[in-house]
């Protein structure tokens, strides 16, 4: 749908992996950037082609992904000084990257550019102006990303008007302003796009915060309030320091506060579990107070608070949480959860008609397992053969009769090599799993090395399965993350680990929890295979 009025860019994939802790594997990018067109965004800034070859990779990947609503932007700077694009190699990275649009982030500020930049303020425009020309003669759409507007504005406001009137004239599609170092002041930042306003008024404008202020959000809606059409953000607000503004808290004000509907009210619904599977990939514990979307959001303890939405929802809370996605804890609705679960079933292609009890007992199941620490948002095989192995005619590939991890450490360097490198350091690790499974009705007695326990059990169960499941062998461990969960625990706390795994067409993630990390890493590890095998599996004979 998107409204004209504004338009939702999101730069999780470029600035938003800026932010410290952060990595995210090429097969997550495209996984996020799939979410993020099913939420309606309309463009998705997904890397800067020209810093790093994982970049250019997933732009690569990407060619064959199908977007519904998004188009994606490749991010990369203006030439360098006394150069031309066609020999700049940044600049021929992005051309490589074959997206729609490109952004293209240049210096909007005298200080830098005399100081950081070191050059001319004439080279500067010319730089400007060259690369926006270039992209534009490929037929791309293009975003100036105007770094340090507000900043250079202050110092030296002809300049950096001078800057976004190049870029306008020579054929931008919007020039987004840019408070780069994120300290800018509602007020000051208004009176900036103000004159910026009045200086290109043919030109749309785009606005991009970072949060060092603790501003970013209120000052892209009060953007938007002055006319601003693009907003860029990122979701849950990641980003570099204090974060970019986080555009999922962008949307849902956008369309709930100020009646701007930028996204579609079944797509605003699914607010909640992009940000979750957001978190999941990128390995980092979701923030419980985030604005409509945090665990926290709908949750009331306070007596009265809780007395008082006991009679009136709306007593405590200033949306109705279902509206993106969220759940009001106290009161948990059964009806509500029982809906999302057969809507969840339905998206996995589990059409099995199940009674009202037979759903309540698999939502029971759910909140169990979520409360010894499985989290199902981001492992969407690991829920799936939950609910599978209650079906009738359901039969598991394998199952395991038991294990045994033998680990050994080697001598590393000696005592005087090793001085102040730590215990062993140089040594070797190596592990050693024995495995028994039971394999459609057969007992599969192995063993294998690795390592490391994980890489050995994961040998000895594939050399298992590879007689009965020769298919196996096309099932690979993309990626494999541990959290510890109740951190306060220490070493006692429980860990979820979630793997990753594709057979070279689909992927899935699968979950494992337990206070042993061995354990948890099997649980993940076999529900990986089971999924990977069951659409192949044998059908048992006699039963
Ligand atoms: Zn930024």
């Amino acid at each position: 749908m998107a409204t004209d009025r504004v338009q939702l860019y999101d730069t999780t994939l470029r600035d938003g992996s800026q932010m410290e802790g952060i990595s995210l594997s090429v097969e997550d990018k495209v996984r996020i950037t799939r979410k993020l067109d099913e939420l309606g965004l309309e463009w998705i800034e997904g890397g800067f082609p020209g810093s790093n070859p994982k970049d250019a990779e997933y732009f690569r990947r990407l060619r064959t992904v199908e977007l519904k609503n998004a188009r994606v932007s490749a991010f990369g700077g203006t030439r360098k000084p006394f150069s031309t694009c066609e020999t700049d190699a940044n600049i021929q990275s992005l051309v490589a990257a074959e997206t729609p649009g490109v952004t293209l982030v240049g210096k909007a500020s005298m200080y830098q550019v005399r100081e950081i930049l070191e050059t001319s303020a004439e080279e500067n425009l010319a730089m400007i102006a060259d690369t926006v020309r270039y992209f534009k003669a490929l037929g791309k759409t293009v975003f100036f990303d105007a770094e340090h507007t507000f900043d250079g504005f202050a110092a030296d406001p002809d300049y950096t008007l001078q800057c976004l009137a190049t870029a306008a004239r020579a054929g931008a599609d919007a020039l987004i302003l840019c408070d780069t170092n994120g300290g800018m002041t509602t007020r000051a930042m208004l009176r900036t796009i103000e004159a910026v306003q009045q200086r290109t008024r043919d030109v749309r404008l785009g606005i991009h915060v970072h949060n060092d202020a603790g501003l970013a959000v209120a000052n892209s809606l009060a953007a938007v309030e002055a006319g601003v059409w693009q907003v860029q953000g990122c979701v849950n607000g990641y980003g570099e320091r204090c974060g970019n503004a986080d555009i999922l808290t962008i949307l849902a004000n956008l369309k709930l506060k100020m009646g701007i509907d930028v996204v579609e009210d079944e797509q605003l619904a699914r607010l909640t579990e992009v940000s979750n599977y957001v978190s999941e990939l990128a390995n980092l514990v979701p923030n419980g107070g985030a604005p409509y979307v945090g665990a926290s959001a709908f949750a009331h303890k306070a007596g009265y608070h809780v007395a008082g939405i006991m009679k009136d929802e709306r007593a405590y809370q200033h949306i109705e949480p279902a509206a993106v996605g969220n759940t009001s804890r106290v009161l948990v609705s059964e009806l509500s959860g029982q809906r999302n679960l057969l809507m969840k079933l339905h998206e996995r292609g589990i059409d099995f008609p199940l009674t009202q009890a037979e759903v309540k007992a698999l939502l029971e199941m759910v909140k169990e397992r979520e409360s010894q620490g499985y989290q199902y948002e981001g492992a969407e095989a690991s829920f799936e053969l939950l609910v599978r192995r209650t079906l009738p005619g359901y039969r598991a590939p394998f199952e395991l009769e038991d294990f045994v991890i033998v680990e050994r450490r080697s001598r590393g360097l000696s005592r005087g090599q090793s001085q102040g490198l730590g215990h062993g350091f140089g040594g070797e690790m190596l592990a050693e799993a024995m495995v028994k499974l039971n394999v459609a009705g057969d007992l599969q007695h192995t063993a294998a090395e690795g390592n490391g326990p994980v890489n050995a059990l994961d040998a000895a169960a594939r050399k298992a399965l590879a007689g009965c499941y020769p298919d196996v062998a096309n099932i690979k461990l993309v990626d494999y993350k541990v959290r510890i969960l109740d951190s306060k625990d220490a070493t006692g706390a429980r860990v979820r680990v979630l793997i990753e795994s594709t057979d070279g067409v689909r992927y899935w993630t699968t979950v494992g929890s337990s206070t042993d990390i061995i354990e948890a890493s099997w649980l993940a590890l076999a529900d990986a295979l089971e999924y990977g095998l069951a659409e192949g599996a044998p059908v048992a004979s006699g039963g």
